[in-house]
């Protein structure tokens, strides 16, 4: 099925970083680091932004932590990494930026939560004061909803309601109704206090699959503020992967969402970027964007007994994204070039001719030698023990002759 067209038409500014309309879906992330710890979190936004992070959120949650951004985003920029860094705000968010101006000033954007302000209340001190430092410094806010902290007197009002209907609805979707009111009024409030139209994104964060394509299809059908999508405590490992995958693409295909963020819960001393590179993967696996060459590998079965195949696959889609940084600036339109290593010739020739490049290694005794295609003829035929160096040096030709300037 093919992606449509993008639902939401408001543009958004995010430090130079378009969000929504026809603007390519942004990726972003969040660090884990005790933002008060400047130089933790230096180094992992720069780590999450040479990963591919376009919007480094961070938790702003202390005067310390306030205090420290201005230096991190100073920081950032001696060591030449631009990335607009977001401030994630709740309970205390309207002191904070009040009292650290320099924070509102270096922030992207604000993060608020509506179910741990004061929208909503007869006196919305706190959101007003929230939403006029933003105007005053001319930045966007994110009204994010989440389902683990819903406004809770919104939330009672409708089921209430709902409970003197005909026919009430089940409490699951009274709750995402609820979300989707929360979201939309506070986008209300906040331009009745005067922050422009095009200065919203909003976003309604649950951790079940199913109800995340509900809620954001609810949600997109109501605005049309630029979406942020994410499953919220997607979880670890493979599972936080898949369910990621299996809420957002649905919603993506409808072309629902405009940044997205992929919420794992790291390992122990695991990798962060993990949650850039998962996300640049859903959206090149549906088509959306290209971030780096695919490299298309079969599973192997009885007919490859080595695994020479698969640790040739890994180092080729290493190799490939470790070059991407050069060749980025010096080979546009390189990450989009698709690349097959297949573990015998069953399947493999027919393989490689889909793609722009392919090889396809011996199997289990089958004469040891690995033919390669390029643009679906067939090349020349490797031996030897030099097969995955002489690949590569084919892979480094047709970049420098297919991806010039
Ligand atoms: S291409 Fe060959 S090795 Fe790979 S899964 Fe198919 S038959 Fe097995």
């Amino acid at each position: 099925m093919a992606v449509k067209d993008r639902r939401q038409t408001v543009v958004v500014d995010v430090g130079g970083v378009k969000v929504g309309g026809r603007h390519p879906i942004v990726v972003q992330s969040m660090t884990n680091t005790d933002t008060a710890d400047v130089a933790s979190t230096v180094n992992q936004a720069m780590a999450l932004a040479r990963a591919g992070s376009e919007l480094v959120r961070v938790t702003v949650n202390t005067e310390q932590a306030a205090a420290a951004v201005p230096k991190i985003v100073d920081t950032m920029e001696k060591f030449g990494v631009r990335v607009p860094i977001i401030g994630d705000f709740h309970y205390n968010g309207h002191i904070l930026l009040k009292k650290y101006p320099e924070c509102a000033r270096a922030l992207a954007k604000y993060r608020i939560n509506p179910g741990n302000s004061d929208i909503g209340r007869k006196n919305d001190d706190n959101f007003r004061t929230m939403i006029e430092v933003a105007i005053e410094n001319r930045k966007p806010v994110r009204i994010g909803v989440n389902w683990g902290s819903l406004d809770s007197a919104l939330l009672t009002r409708m089921m209430d309601e709902n409970s003197l209907l005909p026919e009430p609805k089940d409490a699951r979707e009274v709750t995402l109704d609820a979300m989707v009111e929360s979201a939309v009024q506070s986008a209300q409030a906040a331009e009745r206090h005067g922050l422009a139209h095009d200065r919203i994104i909003l976003s309604a964060k649950v951790s079940g699959v199913q109800d995340l394509i509900d809620v954001y299809r609810a949600l997109a059908a109501v605005c049309d503020y630029p979406l942020h999508l994410g499953l919220t405590e997607a979880g670890l490992g493979s599972k936080g992967i898949v369910a990621t995958t299996a809420a957002l693409a649905p919603v993506l295909q409808d072309g629902i969402g405009d940044t997205i963020r992929t919420s794992l819960t790291p390992m122990p001393n695991g990798d962060r970027t993990e949650e850039v590179l998962v996300s640049q993967q859903i959206l090149q696996s549906l088509g959306i964007r290209s971030f780096t060459p695919q490299v298309t590998a079969c599973p192997g079965c009885g007919r490859t007994t080595s695994s020479f195949f698969q640790e040739m696959a890994d180092q080729i889609q290493t190799y490939l994204r470790d070059q991407m940084p050069k060749w980025k600036a010096g080979h546009p339109g390189v990450e989009t070039m698709k690349v097959a290593v297949m573990g015998c010739v069953v399947n493999g020739p027919g393989e490689s001719k889909h793609s722009n490049i392919g090889i396809s290694l011996p199997g289990t005794f089958e004469e040891p030698k690995a033919p390669v295609y390029v643009d679906g003829r067939l090349m020349t035929t490797l031996k030897g023990d030099r097969i995955v160096a002489e690949f590569i040096d084919i892979l480094n030709d047709y970049v420098r002759s297919h991806y010039a300037m």
